[in-house]
């Protein structure tokens, strides 16, 4: 519900785009792809536009970003997990923040290359490794998502299930390229993999060696690694001395900080368009949302969301987006989707059990349902029918 920028399939070009423009505020934006830097530098009393080559040493580009005075937001684009990242500090100086983002780029790559469910990388060895009852090497970041997701499965009655790989990929998920069209799966295909129950539980980790008992079980961190990626991205800006900053991965954020004298705030979007409100962001939160509103297979005039419901293994349809914040994106990202799968009458239950009270859901007609606690915190723009829900005992 937290607007989102549209997806980006493709990976940017490897290219440098230096751009200043005479009435443009002190702000600096760098674009990073998975394969080189495009830097926008934007700074008061100059002029000009410049294109530079790859193999122009980045040096040049670092050189024009210190040429401007002294900025107070920096910010930069990453593209990692079909989204653009965009990361914005505060009072940071332009060699703090050049240097943040070059770290954050070799980050994402990793990620990138470790995460991915259908790309061939650590994860898809993994997988692998699963069906054939073997045990794989996996890494730190890896075996926590796996003993995070464990946790988080269990408390939400597994809605949140990340060993349903198989099913994601049955339902044509595994792809960058929205909408798919088609009809959907068989029952009995559906049934094949869901009947063998894969569950992440399956799972048993002995230092860095990961193994399934269960050979169905194959791991899809789609649910989870946008949260984990922005809390480890915010871990590293900390680490570097940078304090203030917003970490926002395609309307999924977390900000730490303050944005100078004001708050960081967010819009707050509707399914379908527009904006419901907006939330000002507390000193350092995480605000994810699940919709099923944008990724989708299309079959004639139904459709069928990305999101699947683990106990039946078709799409979750009732709700049409979840908002939540939580302290860390990994939560708040897993949550959003549990939720989502719990539906209009298992939500408020399933939150309980995450121990969450900052939840909006809205379902089909446009109507926000939202614990007393969130209330407090949406700021409303338009007239949105909102229903407070009382929280569970
Ligand atoms: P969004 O892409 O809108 O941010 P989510 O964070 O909810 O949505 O992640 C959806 C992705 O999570 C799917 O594309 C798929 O990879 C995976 N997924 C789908 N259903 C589940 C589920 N029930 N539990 C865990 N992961 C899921
Ligand atoms: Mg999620």
């Amino acid at each position: 519900m937290v607007s989102k920028v549209p997806a980006v399939a493709g990976i940017a070009q490897a290219l440098v785009v230096a751009r200043v423009s005479p009435s443009a505020p002190l702000k600096r934006k760098a674009v990073i792809s998975t394969t080189g830097v495009r830097v926008k530098n934007s700074c008061r009393n100059r002029q000009g536009f410049l294109t530079l080559t790859p193999l122009l040493p980045l040096l040049l580009c670092l050189a024009l970003l210190a040429a401007c005075q002294k900025n107070e937001e920096q910010s930069a684009e990453l593209f990692v997990f079909g989204t653009i990242v965009e990361i914005k500090l505060w009072g940071a100086s332009p060699e703090e923040a050049s240097l943040a983002f070059l770290e954050l780029q070799k980050m994402f790559q990793g990620m990138h290359r470790d995460w991915h469910a259908w790309e061939p990388g650590r994860l898809t060895n993994i997988n692998e490794a699963f069906a054939e009852g073997r045990s794989a090497t996996a890494d730190p970041e890896i075996v926590e998502m796996v003993r995070r997701s464990q946790i988080i499965e269990e408390r939400s009655g597994g809605r949140f299930n990340p060993a349903i790989g198989a099913l994601i990929r049955l339902w044509g998920f595994h792809t960058s390229d929205y909408p798919i069209n088609g009809p959907p799966p068989s029952q009995e295909q559906v049934s094949a993999i869901l009947d063998r129950e894969p569950s992440s539980l399956d799972i048993h980790i002995d230092g860095m060696q990961v193994r399934s008992d269960n050979p169905v079980v194959q791991l899809d961190f789609g649910g989870i690694a946008k949260g984990y990626a922005v809390d480890l991205t915010i871990a590293r800006l900390r680490d570097l001395g940078i304090n203030n900053a917003i970490v926002n991965a395609g309307g999924d954020l977390r900000a730490i900080g303050n944005h100078g004298n004001r708050p960081w705030r967010v819009a707050v979007r509707k399914p379908g368009g527009g904006n419901i409100g907006s939330i000002q962001v507390r000193e350092d939160e995480s605000i994810f949302t699940s919709g099923n509103y944008e990724r989708f297979r299309q079959d004639q005039t139904e459709r069928y969301p990305h999101i699947l419901d683990p106990g039946t293994g078709w799409p979750a349809k009732d709700v049409a987006s979840v908002t939540v914040i939580a302290d860390e994106g990994l939560l708040a990202d897993a949550a959003a989707t549990a939720l989502l799968v719990a539906g209009i009458k298992g939500w408020p239950e399933v939150a309980h059990a995450l121990e969450l009270d900052q939840v909006a859901v809205v379902d089909a007609s446009g109507t926000v349902f939202l614990t007393a606690a969130m209330e407090q915190r949406i700021e409303f723009t338009d007239e949105v029918d909102h229903v407070v829900v009382p929280s569970q005992p």
